[in-house]
């Protein structure tokens, strides 16, 4: 029996208390971490959990515990839960109360809902690599924030999978910008490039440790954004996220990427990045 945590108590999904008036399910007025589970631990838990309260201080809301305690919750999750290889969700609603736009009364807390889950590493599309469709980016302006308005979001990966392709790589005004659930990159010459930390994408974990390897690997990284053009043009491009990891791309909009197959560099990083990892499930 899957133990989920909600409003401070650990309980099965059968009994979860969840109401109608949350604002979650009325505006989608919240914020969200999913965080990676190798071997029994977080990965990467205090860059998450971080990023969870800038999100939810950038909507205004305040979540009632302290970032340790949101931690030791994950943890705990993990533990009961039995999860080697898997994830986190946890997601902060602005609580429940009748439906008006405007923010509830201060007496109404914040709920802080989480649960654990197997999910096995994407090895197929790490090792393989896979198809991405463009997609214009419909979204607001502040994707910096992971909000659970995601319904932009939703329907540029339906797009993509409609297409027979496993992400959508979002296009606003005429530059690249992300992935629908990840963040893009291209190599060129050698060099990484990817969509500056700005306002019009998310500042992806894995992005962030993909800097990083960028750097201890000594490969020159550009953060600067690119056209389609130079998009269909890269030697190589891949996407990141916490549970796609580092997965290279191999065709966009149908026309192959490079020489079609994943790229020398991309691998560098992935090897990489499975050092990060625990060894018994780097190579699971
Ligand atoms: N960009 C978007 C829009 C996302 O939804 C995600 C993850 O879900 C990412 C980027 C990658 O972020 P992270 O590496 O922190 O999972």
């Amino acid at each position: 029996m899957t133990i989920y945590f909600i409003d401070g108590q650990f309980t099965s999904k059968d009994s979860l208390n969840i109401s109608i008036d949350d604002r979650g399910y009325y505006f989608g007025d919240g914020v969200y971490e999913v965080v990676k589970v190798y071997d029994g631990e977080l990965f990467t838990a205090e860059e998450h959990f971080s990023r969870l309260f800038q999100s939810a201080s950038k909507i205004k809301m305040t979540i009632p515990y302290s970032e340790q305690q949101l931690i030791d919750i994950a943890k705990e999750l993990v533990k009961v839960n039995e999860v080697e290889t898997g994830h986190i969700y946890m997601q902060v609603t602005r609580g429940a109360s009748p439906r008006v736009h405007q923010f509830p009364e201060l007496s109404v807390a914040p709920v802080v809902t989480a649960y654990a889950i197997h999910n096995p590493r994407p090895l197929t599309n790490i090792e393989g690599g896979v198809s991405v469709k463009s997609v214009e980016d419909v979204r607001w302006l502040r994707c910096d924030i992971k909000s659970l308005n995601l319904l932009a979001n939703v329907l540029a990966k339906q797009e993509a999978y409609d297409a027979g392709c496993v992400e959508a790589i979002f296009v606003r005004d005429g530059l690249v910008t992300e992935g629908s659930s990840s963040n893009a990159f291209g190599v060129k010459d050698g060099v990484v490039i990817t969509h500056p930390a700005t306002n019009l994408i998310l500042n992806g974990i894995t992005r962030q440790v993909v800097l990083k390897l960028c750097n201890e690997l000594g490969i020159p990284v550009e953060e600067r954004a690119f056209t389609p053009d130079e998009m269909n043009a890269m030697d190589e491009f891949f996407i990141t996220s916490t549970t796609a990891e580092i997965t290279p791309v191999v065709l966009i909009d149908e026309k192959p990427v490079g020489s079609g197959a994943p790229g020398q560099i991309t691998r560098k990083l992935q090897e990489a990045f499975a050092r990060q990892i625990p060894l018994s499930v780097a190579g699971e």
